[in-house]
């Protein structure tokens, strides 16, 4: 990418205002620092889109990837790769900035050494529960432990043994010594360290000890000389202790931290940890299942990069929480698919017709326009013969209202081919249920001819019979029934999951031109919506996602309705 990324918002407005006052040295420095704790979803989009886009639209800037990776237990090397994967994907570049918090690990050690000798950190050897006791309310100040008097010689003492692993987990932490009674909880003497006997997947079992975040991060971008470290609005009441650490360790850069609202989506979950458990109890089939907000689903979906950074752009970045509809997700990969998607036919529920007066022996192959949006996409010949596919939807033996398709008696366009009617239904004598269609064309209508000489209210897809090929179609429904904003705190979350939110479709018939589609490929199945070759495809045995149906005037119609 070369052209600029990103719309205006408060956080380039701050950005612009401290280059041009030659802040921080008019340098732009941001970083993207993701926990290798799972793969990335659409709300980490958003901090890439800002991060990475506000550095290439500075000239000068540069936007490192850091893995903020100092817990031990839940991080690993395939979330590091996967991370690595997405951002790429998504069209940006850290260049050769990648760095890793635990590489910081013996500085971060340094630093907390020095703290102590300045009388600004201690250890505190009270139980979780009693440093609770101590810490107050949001009404009522805290109270000093009894260890906070320590001599700086025993705390420099305790926490080189607490270094050596002399220690139970649990035992010991290192806390900053600020202020038991500030009006910020976050600065009544924070944690900075805690021991933990435990295998890092990059450090092994070097470290004993391992730093609480809001240490290990304003540090990690004062190391990196991180100009504008852009975090979450959780964050904000943490900004005194980041500014604390930076200053106390005497950092020769004083990174800003500016804060801006998360993305929340409608119907969908946005949370790591949810998204873990989803995958873990086998509720979704994997990370990269299309359900899934997360990058690799969007993808596998059939997502566009362009489309989720058009989308990034338009939700812009505020200081106010909101909630995004998931519908404005969807119509900014609609617009990009309808762009560069090439057009091709796909019954998902066949209905057989039968044009009697077609000859039996002469399949002709029709000209088919590849892409209506681009002419650069040229046309294909489409085969058509006297026994097609129509899709279901597209018949009504006794059509309501409104309803322009087929039906007894009626006439119908075939896209790209001629104008049939419907002359006789043939039903199951068992179930009633109709079984095939017999249709006459009218030869003189084929479609491109100059002169139309009928008008008619509707134009269908179909595919030949004698041509098609068989397909699975994997249609996909929202995650959740309801928004998890409106669902009762204490329920579980996973008792709201859409029971309907994957529809396999077995027996689709597609046109032959997809026989050797490829997995990733994008189509607009036409009338349908927008597909993709799913991963599991193979030759023999097509698979295709549906990334987002069209929208179709029909089932607004229907849906307006009242039932019948
Ligand atoms: P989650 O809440 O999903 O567990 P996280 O914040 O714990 O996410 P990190 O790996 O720490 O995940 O996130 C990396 C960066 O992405 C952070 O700077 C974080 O603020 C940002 N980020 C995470 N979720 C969102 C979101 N929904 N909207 C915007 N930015 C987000
Ligand atoms: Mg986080």
């Amino acid at each position: 990418m070369s052209e600029p990324t990103g719309a205006s918002n408060f956080i380039r407005e701050i950005v612009a205002a401290d280059l041009a006052a030659g802040k921080h040295g008019g340098r732009v420095v941001t970083r993207f620092p993701p926990e290798p704790n799972g793969y990335l979803h659409i709300g980490h989009a958003k901090s890439i889109c800002l991060n990475f886009g506000l550095a290439h639209d500075t000239p000068g800037g540069i936007c490192h990837l850091r893995f903020d990776d100092t817990n031990p237990t839940t991080e690993d090397p395939e979330y590091v790769q996967a991370i690595q994967d997405d951002v790429r994907w998504l069209g940006f570049d850290w260049q050769d900035k990648m760095f890793f918090a635990s590489d910081y690990f013996e500085q971060l050690y340094d630093i907390a050494v020095r703290l102590i000798r300045k009388g600004k950190a201690y250890v505190d050897t009270l139980t979780v529960e009693e440093m609770r006791a101590y810490r107050g309310t949001l009404m009522e100040p805290g109270e000093n432990s009894p260890s906070r008097d320590r001599s700086i010689e025993e705390n420099l003492d305790l926490f080189r043994a607490m270094r050596a692993g002399e220690f139970a987990d649990g035992t010991h932490v290192l806390r900053a010594k600020i202020d038991m009674a500030s009006p910020n909880i976050n600065l009544r003497d924070p944690v900075l360290y805690r021991i933990r006997h435990a295998t890092h997947y990059r450090t092994g079992s070097t470290w004993r000890l391992y730093p609480a975040y809001d240490y290990a991060h304003p540090l990690s971008d004062a190391i990196e000389g991180i100009t504008h470290s852009i975090c979450t609005l959780e964050f904000e009441d943490h900004r005194p202790l980041y500014n604390w650490v930076v200053e106390q360790a005497e950092a020769p850069h004083q990174p800003q931290q500016i804060e801006f609202a998360r993305l929340n989506l409608t119907y969908t979950v946005l949370s790591k940890r949810k998204l873990l458990e989803s995958v873990e109890k086998k509720l979704v089939s994997g990370w990269d299942d299309p359900r899934l907000p997360t990058i690799k689903g969007l993808r596998r979906r059939g997502y566009t990069p362009e489309a989720i950074r058009a989308f990034c752009d338009h939700i812009g970045v505020a200081k106010r929480e909101a909630i995004v509809e998931m519908q404005l997700l969807e119509h900014f990969v609609r617009e990009d698919l309808n762009k560069r998607a090439p057009r091709v036919m796909a019954v998902l529920r066949p209905l057989k017709i039968i044009l009697d007066n077609y000859p039996d022996d002469q399949p002709e192959e029709l000209e088919a326009v590849n892409n209506p949006e681009d002419s650069s996409a040229g046309t294909r010949k489409v085969p058509f013969s006297r026994v097609l596919y129509i899709e279901q939807d597209d018949f009504r033996e006794d059509p309501p209202k409104q309803f322009f398709r087929l039906a007894p008696g009626r006439e119908v366009r075939l896209r790209y081919a001629y104008i049939i009617k419907c002359v006789g239904v043939t039903k199951d004598p068992q179930t009633g249920e109709v079984t095939e269609l017999h249709c006459t064309y009218d030869p003189t209508t084929k479609s491109g001819a100059s002169q139309e000489q009928r008008k008619v209210k509707a134009t269908i897809h179909w595919v030949s019979a004698a041509h098609a090929v068989k397909a699975e179609v994997r249609l996909y429904n929202p995650l959740l029934v309801m928004d998890l904003t409106k669902m009762p705190p204490d329920h579980d979350w996973t008792t709201y999951l859409n029971p309907n939110s994957l529809e396999q479709i077995t027996g689709c018939l597609v046109e032959p031109s997809l026989r050797q589609t490829v997995p990733g490929t994008r189509y607009q199945f036409e009338r349908l919506g927008y597909f993709c070759t799913d991963t599991d495809s193979a030759s023999g045995a097509l698979i295709f996602n549906r990334t987002v149906p069209l929208k179709d005037a029909w089932a607004k119609i229907e849906k307006a309705q009242p039932p019948r």
